[in-house]
């Protein structure tokens, strides 16, 4: 196990961030979690980083925030946070996100607090989040086990069994099995990744077409200059880093107004902790004009008002139904895993990167191409074993981009 943690710690600083020389390297980890922070930091230092700055979170004391801080709390972010890590950011700083959380860690608390808090938030955070989602700055999510986690994903085990399964599967999905060669493994994965995206940009597709039996008919056009991505980005500084480890994503956007149809979720989704599950969305010009839930449909309403993009998408992402994350036939209640079992598209802002030149573009250029803007970006599933995409060229080919839930590129 000890040399698995360790190629793990070295996978997400050498090849998720790309730590480089001289460089800060701020790391977010949940307290209890500490140990793996210091192999991290380790290996960050082994590589030559200036200094690890730590963001140290407790999702306990979270939970106990929401349920009986002031009410003013929520309203507002104090000036030191947001220059915390817009400060590290301009700098040019990497961030990596060590994530490890109760799937169910904010059940029951007050959903006008969480609504406001994220608001807030959203806001306070915009030019963080903006030099994050134009790749101004390397930055990476990995995640760990946490108990309560593990046992949400592993039921009827004890708590010690629960965690270790949870590393096991962990390790699968990020190709991580302790005899050194994930680096290897990694650089061949990438390679797999970049022909299907070359493909798909060769295509200059106009539009997609989603079917499956669970009654999905949607298409979704494409802005003219869209790019398909995926794998490693690049910094503006023009180092290599991987955003999720694991990603098994090609993922662009859509055109803003472009959506039309219906979908419906192929997996439950967490939603700051809720839970919801078999949703569906009807879409009218890329506005989300109905949100049915069996489970969570309060939930799924609040978040898809948040703003005004928030009822827009801003992600189509095309993942392989048989991938070494849904294979192992688990539900993580975990997006960074989730979403990366299976096809998604995500609603709210869209990555300025997905469109020819937009990492340069004011949020006025960005909106003029046809992305979307907002404080919020939620994916949730939609592929299927029986999910059909078919390509439409603008001089009207129809091309199969997949069938039965697999690339047929
Ligand atoms: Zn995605
Ligand atoms: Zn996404």
């Amino acid at each position: 196990m000890q040399a698995k943690f360790e190629e793990y710690a070295k996978l997400l600083v050498e090849v998720g961030v790309n730590i480089q020389k001289g460089q800060n390297l701020v790391i977010s980890c949940p307290v209890d979690c500490a140990w793996f922070a210091r192999l991290c930091a380790k290996a960050a230092y082994a590589a030559g980083c200036r200094e690890v700055i730590m963001n140290w979170g407790d999702e306990l004391l979270g939970r106990e925030k929401y349920l009986h801080a002031a009410d003013d709390v929520f309203d507002s972010v104090p000036e030191w946070r947001v220059r915390f890590s817009t400060d590290y950011a301009r700098g040019g700083a990497a961030f990596l996100h060590i994530a490890g959380s109760d799937p169910e860690i904010l059940k029951g608390v007050d959903q006008d607090r969480l609504v406001r808090s994220a608001r807030s938030s959203g806001e306070a955070m915009k030019e963080y989040r903006q030099l994050q989602m134009s790749n101004a700055v390397p930055w990476s999510i990995g995640a760990i086990p946490v108990p309560s986690w593990a046992k949400k994903v592993f039921p009827g085990v004890s708590e010690e069994e629960a965690v270790n399964k949870l590393w096991d599967a962990i390790f699968t999905s990020v190709r991580v099995s302790g005899d050194g060669t994930a680096v290897q493994r990694w650089k061949e994965h990438l390679d797999t990744l970049q022909i299907r995206i070359d493909k798909l940009n060769d295509l200059r597709l106009e539009s997609l077409h989603y079917t499956n039996s669970l009654g999905t008919d949607l298409t979704i056009r494409l802005p003219e200059d869209h790019i398909w991505g995926g794998g490693d980005g690049t910094s503006k500084a023009g180092i290599h880093f991987i955003a999720n480890m694991p990603t098994e994503e090609i993922f662009t956007a859509p055109l803003k107004n472009g959506i039309d149809g219906v979908v419906y979720s192929a997996m439950p989704l967490v939603l700051s902790g809720d839970l919801v599950d078999k949703f569906h969305f009807v879409i009218k010009e890329g506005k989300i004009v109905e949100v049915h839930a069996e489970v969570g449909e309060a939930k799924l309403k609040a978040e898809t008002t948040l703003d005004e993009g928030a009822s827009y998408f801003g992600e189509v992402a095309l993942v392989p139904y048989d991938s070494p994350i849904r294979n192992q036939e688990l539900l993580f209640y975990n997006t960074l895993f989730d979403e990366n079992a299976a096809c998604h598209l995500a609603f709210g802002e869209a990555y300025s990167e997905c469109i020819k030149g937009g990492a340069d573009m004011s949020k006025e250029e960005l909106k003029a191409h046809g992305l979307n803007d907002s404080i919020t970006h939620v994916d949730f599933m939609v592929g299927t074993a029986d999910l059909s995409i078919t390509g439409k060229t603008h001089d009207g080919r129809e091309v199969p981009i997949f069938v039965n839930g697999n690339f047929a590129l």
